[in-house]
């Protein structure tokens, strides 16, 4: 069987150094490409701790598509540079999967017109660890049952953007599931921004501190019960077994995926 060529967007960042490592091992996968702004010209295998592979990191992924010809880009970047990167891929009929953050329906919307102009596939997930699924969905399964809910992300400080794609994907999940607002409670806020941000009478939480990685906490309330549901991703090797198989299935999936569980539990 032929192995996937796979291009690495972001390749030196800290989830794109995990992308290409698990690259390198899987045996149905072949990096052809790495493209980052920073340590250009250097050989990936070096960057990431592992043996040379003869693969430089490159600055323009334009060039890296024309001269590499990956089938898919893994893109792991920053919410500012993303959006030119699908551009540029899509445009050039590669596949995207996609695990930076920061991308609005509008963005999304482009995206779909991206994939069915250029005939390739994307799969944009806020989430790549399998448990981080099973919670969102187990938070969506519980939805109906309480009238109020609370959601707390907790990341590592230098996270760019806040809340996080997976609560909000967490809070629209939950909403769609209640077909109605969550019920909001009175209260002053003494200091502004002590409640958190709201979706439809749901609070989010952003937590930032050194020594996290990605952390959710989803809590119910109901007349003298709580229910919590928790996932905490300990290590960004939590997020690789999900990227493998986005890659793997994303040229049978056509037009745009939200989402990994759509390639998990469909
Ligand atoms: P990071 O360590 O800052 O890595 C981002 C990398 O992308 C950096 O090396 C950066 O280079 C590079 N970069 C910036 N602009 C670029 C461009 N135009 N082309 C190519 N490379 C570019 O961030 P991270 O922790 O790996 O996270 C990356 C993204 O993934 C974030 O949005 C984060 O929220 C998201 N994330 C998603 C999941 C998920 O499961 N979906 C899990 C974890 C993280 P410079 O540093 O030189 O600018």
């Amino acid at each position: 069987m032929e192995k996937i060529r796979v291009l690495v967007s972001g390749c030196c960042g800290r989830m794109g150094q995990e992308v290409v490592k698990m690259v390198l091992k899987d045996v149905q996968l072949q990096l052809v490409g790495a493209v980052d702004q920073g340590q250009i010209g250097k050989d990936i295998g070096e960057v990431v701790g592992a043996d040379a592979t003869g693969i430089l990191v490159e600055g323009s992924l334009t060039e890296a598509i024309a001269n590499r010809r990956p089938q898919v880009m893994v893109d792991f970047t920053t919410p500012a540079a993303v959006m030119d990167n699908i551009r540029t891929a899509i445009g050039a009929g590669v596949h995207v999967v996609v695990g930076t953050t920061g991308i609005s329906q509008n963005d999304l919307e482009e995206i779909r017109k991206l994939c069915e102009t250029h005939r390739a596939n994307a799969l944009i997930a806020p989430n790549f660890a399998v448990g981080a699924l099973l919670m969102m969905r187990f938070a969506a399964m519980a939805a109906k049952y309480f009238s109020q809910v609370e959601i707390i992300e907790l990341h590592h400080d230098r996270k760019l953007d806040a809340p996080s794609g997976t609560s909000i994907k967490t809070a629209e999940m939950i909403l769609a599931a209640r077909g109605e607002a969550a019920e909001r409670c009175v209260g002053e806020e003494k200091i502004k921004g002590v409640r958190g941000g709201e979706m439809n009478g749901v609070h989010l939480h952003s937590v930032r501190l050194p020594g996290l990685i990605a952390h959710q906490e989803v809590i119910f309330g109901g007349e003298g019960q709580i229910l919590t549901i928790r996932h905490d991703s300990l290590s960004r090797e939590s997020f690789m077994p999900g990227v493998a198989l986005a890659v793997k299935k994303i040229m049978g999936r056509p037009g745009l995926t939200y989402g990994l569980e759509h390639f998990l539990f469909e």
